[in-house]
């Protein structure tokens, strides 16, 4: 069963420390923060990743229904090999582990396995122990979530299933942060959960699926990231009360809601659904016009704090969230350039951080952007999210 003849790099192992990736800040724009790691923009050079399959369908008109021959039904019925860290709610192999195996997976609803092209080093299976000087080099795990059944999008998966597949996925992220902590002797780990839906939004295979990139070695974090976690303490300081939480007041049931640097969030008009624990709202600054946000109403910092009725609920918004967003798109003047490709990101506390910050799940499609945009963390939007949202209010209203 274990098999150590891996090709070097497949699943994040690696026999020789040289070939391990790399990562580089920008000089030009990388500080030391007040959380003692670095803040910046990052490249990572994993150069296997070069030789990922690319498992697309060339033909427009069949891009919601790609055939069911890709790598991970393939793994699903047990005839290319994985790296098995959960099936459902059940714990398989350890983070760390070198055991790829094949097995019939159908009778399961949702996996977590090793990613294949892992973007960072996870094990050097010869000499495991000797991954010491690991500052310079990108190390932690690549996780990838799946369903056993193969949709194309989110917004044809039964409610149940994607229950399934957060559930999984909490149990894998889990166990991984307890054993890098363990591995690496550290507090602190920086994670990136999201999903990649369609080509353009850069999946590499239609099969829907999420993944998690975790980092051992005080990777540090983006500007982006650092506005997140910065932020809760501004508002705390700026409001004088240390309990203060933005996201807690937006699910308060007070409908005007004036943040702390005196804008009002106009929150009535933009909310598009909620239930028990989720609110859906456009958000108020869009990255991309038809940006969703969606808020838990009870007070989290990160994806695996949610408890089980927090996640039976996110699985209904979020397949609500993207059916409300395919239905804006479709009614789209094609001069927005807006596509039905989109990013799913899980914007969140980094581990060991408590920066205070709410967790908030942001859902937002391809659009062309200009140079301005790329500059800067900024954007020229077409339409107003109160809009936006009226239009997909109305559109779920057709569905029911
Ligand atoms: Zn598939
Ligand atoms: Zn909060």
């Amino acid at each position: 069963m274990v098999n150590y003849l891996v090709e070097e790099g497949h699943w994040g192992i690696y026999k020789n420390i040289e070939n391990m990736p790399l990562e580089r800040f920008d000089s030009f724009r990388t500080i030391i923060n007040e959380f003692n790691t670095k803040v910046g923009h990052i490249t990572q050079f994993s150069l296997i990743r070069g030789n990922r399959p690319f498992e697309h369908n060339n033909d427009k008109d069949e891009i919601f229904h790609s055939p069911k021959d890709d790598s991970f039904c393939k793994v699903v019925e047990g005839t290319l090999p994985a790296v098995l860290l959960s099936k459902d709610s059940e714990k398989v192999e350890d983070a760390l582990s070198i055991n790829s195996a094949k097995s019939k997976l159908t009778d399961h609803r949702a996996i977590s396995i090793v990613n294949l092209f892992t973007p960072m080093a996870r094990v050097l299976y010869d000499n495991v122990q000797q991954i010491t000087s690991i500052r310079d080099k990108s190390v932690g795990i690549g996780l990838v979530h799946l369903l056993t059944n193969h949709y194309d999008t989110l917004t044809e998966v039964p409610i149940e299933e994607v229950e399934k597949l957060l559930f999984t996925t909490r149990l894998a992220q889990k166990n991984s942060i307890s054993e890098l902590k363990a591995k690496y002797n550290t507090e602190k780990l920086t994670l990136l959960h999201f999903f990649n839906i369609g080509e353009e939004a850069g999946a590499s295979i239609c099969h829907l699926h999420s993944q998690t990139y975790i980092y051992a070695n005080e990777i540090g974090h983006g500007w982006t990231s650092l506005g997140f976690l910065s932020v809760p303490g501004f508002h705390k300081k700026l409001k004088n009360n240390m309990n203060y939480c933005l996201a807690c007041e937006l699910s308060k049931g007070d409908r005007k809601i004036i943040d702390p640097i005196g804008q009002d969030l106009l929150l009535n008009e933009r909310t598009v659904f909620e239930n028990d624990e989720w609110l859906v709202v456009t958000a108020f600054s869009p990255e991309r016009d038809g940006q969703l946000r969606l808020f838990p109403k009870r007070h989290v910092s990160q994806f695996i704090y949610l408890d089980d009725k927090q996640i039976t609920d996110l699985a209904e918004v979020m397949v609500i969230a993207n059916k409300a967003l395919d239905n804006f798109i479709k009614g789209t003047n094609p001069s927005m350039h807006l596509l039905q490709d989109r990013n799913i990101l899980f914007r969140q506390d980094n581990v060991g951080y408590e920066s205070g910050m709410h967790l908030i799940i942001d859902i937002i499609p391809i659009q062309r952007i200009g140079g301005a945009e790329i500059m800067e963390t900024y954007r020229i939007a077409t339409m107003f999210p109160e809009d936006v949202a009226a239009i997909m209010r109305e559109s779920l209203k057709e569905v029911k």
